[in-house]
């Protein structure tokens, strides 16, 4: 069974292969053999997942399956699950058990997919390396001395190792993309708006995007279909029905126009990381891509752009957790502000409160127009280069993340050099954009993603794109061997 993607089980599943319970069991068995290796897991549910896809199987058997029926998956420790702990990979929310289900989560549960458990993440998507979760860093299958990149670690380590089917992320900043790229899989951003963000806990509200880790592009786009639609639970939902991705991916990619942003490969990038992303688009390019250069000259500030939005976002966000409604309350306290501060400052960890402290001053009077006010003008500069240049091209593509993946404890010195990381993945969520990392090849032993980004609401040519790059190519097939 091992390495198989969503689409081969779900035909396999039909065809009466194997039962999903069958499945369920050969996951949760990897899951007992390894997670103590790469700590990708938080919480799992076994029990409850074999019991789940006993009730798949009989509606299976009866004719009744749904689109994902009895298909094992995890869900990143960010959605909010009824009855199952969520800790967003912080202390605060150590004994939260949620009373409510997140609608993506719900969305995969009507689709009859069976939850294994939650992954591993910085603590409420804070990072780019999977170190800043109170429960521990998670390790990259590849290499266990290397971090699986974040802050959707825990996902992509997960879908790499194949202790899941697939899994789902959140990305603010890059966290699904740069994850998937550093564990050699398939991650995608959506247009911002596509996949409810509510009961999703929020970093950046923003900026904040939820999406599939998959093996494939393929099985992005059966995920897609599935966890997206309009939520008039979350007030920035997009009135759309989910987009349809499937039919559309074996489309030939001739005539495409695909964009190579200059910028990004003049950049201080590791030369085989640049020599990798023109590799790759002479894969395309040979597929019958229309190749061009395009400028996009703003993105030179998106990092102190996002790195003062998404902390003013976070600061605003994070005040709910006080100790009072929510999560984690300190010891006899002395009073109520006592109450406040120590609950915070024990609940909280270093990066987390650095971001609160960050954000609170950039949104503080006197320097809001400064700072936050200044970001944003950056962001809409940032917007229009981009809708500048999908005048001219259909894709833009580049590199996800400036390395491979660096070793534990490489970066946590020197925060600039770990918010470098997201440098080349920031300007899709400040813009709104779809986005996705495809495995492109292997740097120094160890995978390394493009990245696609497409126009608004155009996911059918981003996965398209990517299809056909995974028909000429076999990195996507390329797995890591944990034991
Ligand atoms: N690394 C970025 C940050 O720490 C992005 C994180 C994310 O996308 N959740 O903000």
């Amino acid at each position: 069974m091992k390495n198989l993607s969503v689409a081969q089980i779900l035909r396999d599943l039909d065809s009466g292969q194997y039962s999903s319970r069958e499945l369920t069991q050969y996951y949760i068995d990897r899951i007992e053999a390894n997670n103590s290796k790469l700590n990708a897991y938080v919480t799992c549910d076994f029990s409850h997942a074999l019991a789940k896809a006993d009730i798949q199987d009989e509606l299976r058997n009866k004719g009744e399956a749904s689109a994902l029926s009895g298909l094992p998956i995890a869900h990143k420790d960010i959605f909010c699950t009824e009855g199952l702990r969520t800790t967003a990979g912080s202390k605060m929310l150590g004994e939260f058990v949620p009373p409510y289900t997140a609608t993506v989560v719900s969305n995969f549960d009507e689709h009859g997919a069976i939850l294994l458990g939650k992954t591993n993440m910085d603590e409420f998507a804070m990072g780019s390396s999977n170190e800043n979760s109170f429960y521990g860093a998670t390790l990259n299958p590849w290499d266990t001395s290397r971090i699986p990149g974040g802050s959707s670690g825990g996902s992509a380590a997960a879908v790499a190792a194949d202790l899941c089917a697939a899994a789902t992320g959140t990305d603010t900043g890059g966290s699904i993309r740069q994850p998937a790229a550093m564990c050699g899989i398939t991650g995608v951003k959506p247009t911002y708006g596509r996949a409810s963000r509510w009961g999703m806990i929020a970093y950046a509200s923003s900026l904040d995007q939820a999406g599939p880790m998959t093996r494939s592009a393929e099985d992005a786009a059966i995920l897609l279909e599935a966890m997206c639609g309009h939520d008039a639970k979350d007030s920035t939902s997009i009135p759309q029905d989910p987009p349809k991705l499937v039919e559309s991916l074996n489309n030939p990619i001739k005539g495409l126009r695909i964009g190579i942003c200059k910028e990004y490969l003049s950049h201080e990038l590791n030369p085989s990381i640049a020599e990798n992303v023109l590799a790759s688009v002479e894969i395309l390019k040979s597929q019958g891509a229309i190749i061009s250069e395009v400028s996009l000259p703003n993105v030179q500030h998106a990092i102190p752009a996002y790195y003062i939005i998404a902390p003013a976002e976070a600061s605003a966000n994070l005040s709910r957790f006080d100790g009072v409604r929510f999560g984690y309350r300190c010891d006899e306290p002395k009073d109520l502000n006592d109450l406040y501060t120590r609950s915070r400052s024990e609940g909280f960890g270093a990066e987390v409160k650095n971001r609160i402290m960050i954000g609170s001053f950039a949104l503080s009077t006197g320097y809001y127009d400064a700072y936050y006010g200044k970001a944003q003008q950056i962001r809409r500069l940032i917007k229009n280069d981009f809708m500048t240049a999908f005048n001219q091209v259909d894709l833009i593509v580049g590199p996800i993340s400036p390395s491979p993946a660096f070793k534990i404890g490489e970066k946590t010195s020197n925060p600039t050099d770990m918010y470098l990381q997201d440098i080349f993945t920031v300007t899709a969520n400040l813009v709104g954009l779809p986005a996705a990392s495809i495995p492109s090849g292997f740097v120094d032993g160890l995978p390394v993603g493009l990245q696609l980004i497409g126009n608004h609401f155009d996911e059918a040519t981003l996965l398209k794109a990517a299809h056909s790059f995974q028909q000429a190519t076999d990195f996507h097939k390329q797995f890591a061997e944990v034991s």
